[in-house]
């Protein structure tokens, strides 16, 4: 496949040496939800050397309709995003090294996986993330693309530490908090806008065109036919926590980190074990089993039905309760089934 990445050398942005460059680069997406899925296909049609996709969910029939790595196989195999992601990127470009982890972005794991790498993208769902991802990109000086969208409306940001404010800096000036949760609900095309936002940007930073890259704040309504570009020069606050003088990376400190948390938009509580360590789900299924509980799995999780509510766990102790959006309940039936 000697012609592979003909038409992208032969655009003058890029051409051979920009390959060469794309080819030994690492990026690192974090999400493999609806943006992760068209960030991880561009990156690895384009050559990428290195992609690392991390995600906590699996594939469900409601995410078929944006989300454009997976099929209906994959819903019925209920494949963690991580995985179905894995081998449909692996068949895209086989020349790609593939990384992709099943687990939540902690900022311990985090730390552990940003060494070597050379860019990150958000394609998470929610704020605390985001501003974890904030905080590491400015503590190991690694640049990062935001992205989000809800409904039709979609917007991102380029952050280059020691350049650029930071999503913190931003904080002040834009409401970013609010526009987290779909629960408006959300087209694809306001999807793949974010996306071409992104990995252009990407592609900019991972041939080294630093001065090609986006300063503004970029955001659009794609139904109302809104398009909006925000100066940020004189964003940058000096007494930022993430990027200012004093920092104190405030979004790395694991006390922090909430360990049960309702998912954006959803029905849905996850939980988080505190003591680390993998569960064997196979002696999991067969005690449950035994106690009259409906089961079904794979290797990577179970589901288990509770009366109406429905546990999926996974191998490291992790849970997403669906049908509740009570903290209280979702810990007690957490106890009663993993004590
Ligand atoms: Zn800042």
């Amino acid at each position: 496949m000697n012609d592979r990445y003909s038409r992208q050398v032969l655009f003058p942005g890029i051409g051979k040496e920009g390959q060469a460059k794309i080819s030994k680069k690492h990026v690192l997406i974090i999400g493999a939800g609806a943006l992760g899925s068209g960030s991880s296909e561009i990156l690895t049609r384009a050559g990428v050397g290195k992609l690392t996709i991390i995600d906590r969910d699996y594939v469900e029939a409601s995410n078929l309709q944006r989300q454009q790595l997976y099929t209906e196989e994959d819903v019925l195999e209920k494949l963690p995003k991580a995985a179905a992601a894995e081998k449909r990127l692996g068949a895209i470009n086989s020349a790609v090294e593939i990384r992709a982890i099943i687990g939540d972005a902690t900022p311990e794991l985090l730390e552990e996986l940003v060494a070597g790498v050379d860019l990150m993208l958000d394609a998470t769902d929610n704020f605390e993330t985001r501003m974890m991802m904030n905080d590491i990109s400015q503590k190991y000086n690694i640049p990062w693309i935001y992205g989000a969208c809800v409904g039709s409306f979609g917007m991102s940001f380029s952050i280059i530490p020691g350049k650029t404010p930071c999503l913190n800096c931003l904080l002040r000036t834009i409401p970013l908090q609010g526009m987290t949760c779909d629960t408006g609900g959300i087209i694809s095309p306001a999807v793949q806008m974010v996306i071409a936002h992104q990995t252009a940007e990407a592609m900019k930073m991972l041939v080294e065109d630093w001065d090609a890259v986006r300063t503004s704040f970029v955001s659009f309504d794609l139904w109302r036919n809104q398009y909006t570009s925000l100066k940020m020069s004189k964003a940058k606050f000096a007494g930022c926590l993430s990027c200012g003088e004093e920092r104190t990376y405030p979004y790395l400190d694991h006390e922090n980190m909430t360990k049960t948390t309702v998912l954006c938009g959803r029905d849905t509580v996850q939980i988080r074990p505190s003591n680390k360590g993998e569960i064997s789900l196979d002696n999991l299924a067969g005690q449950l089993s035994a106690l009259g509980y409906t089961v079904k799995g794979n290797p990577y999780l179970l589901s288990v039905e509770i009366g109406a509510e429905r546990m999926v766990i996974f191998q490291d102790g992790r849970a997403l309760i669906h049908g509740t959006k009570d903290l209280t309940h979702a810990k007690s039936l957490y106890q009663r089934i993993l004590g």
